[in-house]
């Protein structure tokens, strides 16, 4: 089987490199707009959908007539057409219509790796050296990395790099395919696992990882200059100053989400072979009104995409029970439904059949775990 892995490294570009990758982002930039803008006005007098082909074959001209597209990696170029041409199928799906890029816009290009073999001496675009701590990218050369520090060597093959910039900080994102061996593995360890919004986490076994505080502080601290942004003047000097601290504010949450998920993840697919959880669906039916009052849902479908990507590197087993299944109202220890339990936002409750004082999130949990167990049986022969 194949996986796909991305190593996202520091990237450190001297003056003249960092120019380079500034210039690179505009021409980018540039060639989105200018097709989004051709797009648009050719189908408005037209009626006509301009293909990507159409697209491609103008670069050569649009080279010609703005002669400093030439100075930039023509992979990202073309790459940005392909970029605006996945926008637009997006659109279609989530309405969304792609907007024209400006300063504030998400700052990346992506290159493709290619190798090429020339009086018997091979060539690549794309070379990592993880001895060195060195990445040499098309047009740039060779630039200091930092990351993975204890990753000797990446196995696998480069497929894209992506160079992004956000701050004033240089990153570069790699993406490698990987063979992955396929091993059969009968559970021995299983756990059961209930999503929710102050803890993140609830495991069978009655941990709890809780929602760190300083990410629920980013949060309110984003609600909040939201709040005052749409007071201000669209554009004025203390817009765009508020806009620049939003957009800071989500990048550090972003980062702090991102580590605090990376280690429970980690955590729970290490020590478990087959990892059960409900569907973010189900949370959604159940907690309408306690997920609204949060900004977003990102991190439990974050949580769910490295749960599964992460089982499937190790060979382990991963289970989504169905939407309906109510693991919140039935009592683990004597498996009554209950369900005259309306108010699920109840942290405690008692059993009306057995008396068992149920904590609402590790109850479900373990409901979860028995229901995924239920369903899997044929891993255990
Ligand atoms: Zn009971």
């Amino acid at each position: 089987m194949k996986i796909y892995k991305t190593y996202k490294f520091r990237l450190y570009p001297s003056k003249e490199q960092q120019e380079l990758i500034n210039k690179t982002l505009g021409c980018t930039r540039f060639i989105y707009n200018t097709m989004l803008y051709e797009k648009e006005k050719l189908y408005k007098e037209n009626k006509i959908i301009k293909s990507k082909k159409d697209c491609l074959k103008e670069l050569p001209h649009l080279k010609q007539t703005y002669p400093w597209l030439m100075e930039v990696d023509s992979m990202a170029l073309a790459n940005t057409i392909f970029d605006l041409e996945v926008a637009i199928k997006n659109f279609y799906r989530t309405k969304n219509y792609p907007k024209y890029k400006d300063k504030y816009s998400k700052n990346s290009y992506r290159t493709n790796y290619i190798k090429n073999i020339y009086k018997n001496r091979m060539y690549e675009n794309i070379k990592l050296d993880m001895t060195n701590k060195t990445i040499t990218l098309p047009k740039l050369k060779k630039m200091k990395i930092r990351g993975y520090r204890k990753t000797k060597e990446i196995k696998g093959r480069i497929i894209n790099a992506t160079i992004s910039k956000e701050i004033n900080r240089y990153y570069v994102s790699i993406l490698y395919e990987k063979n992955l061996e396929e091993k059969n593995i009968i559970p021995k360890t299983i756990i059961g696992i209930d999503l929710g919004v102050k803890d993140l986490v609830i495991t069978s076994f009655g941990e709890k990882y809780e929602n760190k505080k300083y990410i629920t502080k980013y949060e309110k601290k984003i609600k909040n200059l939201q709040k005052w942004l749409s007071k201000k003047e669209k554009y004025s000097k203390n817009y765009c100053k508020i806009k620049s601290k939003i957009k800071e504010t989500y990048k550090k949450l972003k980062n702090a989400r991102k580590y605090i998920i990376h280690k429970i993840t980690k955590e729970i697919v290490n020590t478990n072979d087959l990892i059960i959880t409900e569907t973010l669906q189900t949370k959604k039916l159940i907690e309408k009104k306690e997920m609204s009052k949060y900004i977003s849902d990102a991190s439990l479908s974050e949580i769910i995409r490295q749960l599964e990507y992460k089982s499937k590197w190790q060979n382990k087993h991963y289970y989504q029970i169905n939407t309906y299944y109510p693991s919140s109202q039935i009592c683990s220890h004597c498996n009554t439904k209950n369900k005259e339990l309306k108010d699920l936002n109840k942290r405690k409750w008692t059993c009306s059949k057995c008396n068992n004082e149920n904590d609402r999130d590790i109850n479900a949990a373990i409901n979860i775990m028995w229901e995924g167990l239920i369903n899997n049986t044929k891993l255990f022969t």
